[in-house]
């Protein structure tokens, strides 16, 4: 018999599932790992899907999406993110933010391209690279540097062979965020090279005490920029799978070339939910916005508190935990905490060689849920006789 593509049999399995295969075979555990709202969606939202299907509303949209729906995009980004598409050529819906990553990376690279990622990064954007027959180049992002994309970085990493580069503000795993002074440094380089840029804007309105910023608000590189954004995180919706592509009119008739064959269009229901939710569904977003910001706070001042020097992360609903002082590595530390404490969370290493020695932590569960944690948390650092100064 012939073997799989060398591609598939190289692709590691995401660390992240990893550890919550183990953790399901264990009574009484707390988990921060997953990253998905623990919010159910939103039931106007809901009903808007059932009144699709009871109107009959159960066949396949145009490619693109409804035009209904993108025109509702359009909007949205227009009057929060000061952002503009044109709804007719400039949008693609797609299956999550997932599909978006994919198609966008196939749409772009020849074979051995090179992709400029940030380490560490979101799991999926090495293994799109890889499918997609481009060779990943990393910059490295620091705590101290609070997790932004650095100017000098940027130019170093940009080779003759660099078609594009992935970046994602908020960030999971780092809760770092970028401030449109950041970008406006970026700006010069990225126009001088010509690369692309996909900006994985998923967590945009989890920004938290700053305004959202984006590469494509600056009209010199818009035409170079390829936003994912979807409904997942904000409107509480990962089930419904459904997310989209802003790009100018070659580049989205490119993605849509490949989306028309691998998916042909997102699901109808789903995309009648998407636009109840963009119309009325604002208030649900400050809401749970509101809850996570109160959950950030306490969690970031319990692990400062018992000496897990941790930064403020200004968006998404990710804490990077920094857990170096311990003298043990994220795995090590992860499944030790399982193991003892029976809390689980995500090792740094998961999202890249240089996200050693911190581990994820999710606050999109309970206040009560996220103070038991901490309390075993902090159980489990006495017990490994951990010294804070
Ligand atoms: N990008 C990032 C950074 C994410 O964290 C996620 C979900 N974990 C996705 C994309 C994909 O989200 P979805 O496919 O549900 O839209």
């Amino acid at each position: 018999m012939k073997s799989i593509s060398t591609v598939v049999e190289k692709m590691k399995p995401s660390g992240i599932r990893k550890f919550f295969d183990l953790a399901s075979t264990m009574d009484d555990v707390i988990s921060l790992g997953v990253g998905e709202p623990d919010f159910s969606t939103p039931w106007h939202i809901c009903q808007a899907a059932m009144a699709s299907m009871a109107d009959g509303k159960t066949h396949y949209t145009a490619n693109r999406g409804l035009l209904e729906l993108r025109q509702e995009i359009a909007t949205f980004h227009k009057e929060h993110y000061q952002q503009s598409y044109d709804p007719q050529t400039e949008i693609v819906v797609t299956v999550g933010g997932s599909e978006a990553i994919d198609i966008s990376m196939r749409a772009l690279l020849n074979p051995g391209d090179e992709v400029i990622v940030m380490d560490p990064n979101y799991v999926a954007y090495e293994p799109a690279v890889a499918l997609a027959g481009g060779v990943c180049v990393p910059i490295v992002l620091t705590k101290e540097n609070e997790f932004k994309l650095k100017p000098e970085d940027l130019k170093a990493a940009i080779s003759p062979k660099t078609k594009a580069m992935i970046i994602n503000y908020p960030s999971n795993p780092t809760g770092g965020v970028m401030t449109h002074e950041d970008y406006a440094k970026l700006v010069p380089i990225l126009k001088e090279s010509g690369i692309f840029v996909v900006s994985d804007e998923i967590y945009a309105e989890l920004s938290f005490d700053q305004e959202f910023a984006s590469l494509s608000q600056f009209d010199e590189v818009r035409d170079q920029i390829i936003v994912i954004n979807g409904f997942s995180k904000a409107f509480a919706m990962t089930g419904w799978r459904l997310g989209y592509i802003l790009a100018n009119a070659p580049l989205s008739k490119a993605i849509t070339k490949i989306h028309q064959y691998v998916i042909m269009s997102a699901s109808v229901a789903s995309q009648y939910a998407a636009i109840e939710a963009l119309k009325n569904g604002y208030p649900d977003v400050v809401m749970m916005r509101e809850e996570y910001n109160h959950r950030r706070n306490l969690l970031v001042n319990r692990l400062n508190a018992m000496g897990l020097h941790t930064n403020m992360p200004h968006g998404t609903f990710y804490v990077f935990a920094d857990i170096r002082k311990t003298g043990l590595n994220s795995e090590t530390f992860c499944s030790q905490l399982l193991e003892k404490e029976h809390v689980a969370c995500v090792p740094g290493n998961a999202f890249g060689p240089h996200g050693e020695g911190f581990i994820r932590i999710s606050y999109a569960y309970s206040l009560n849920h996220i103070k038991e944690a901490c309390v075993r948390i902090e159980q489990f650092l006495k017990d490994i006789d951990y010294q804070k100064e």
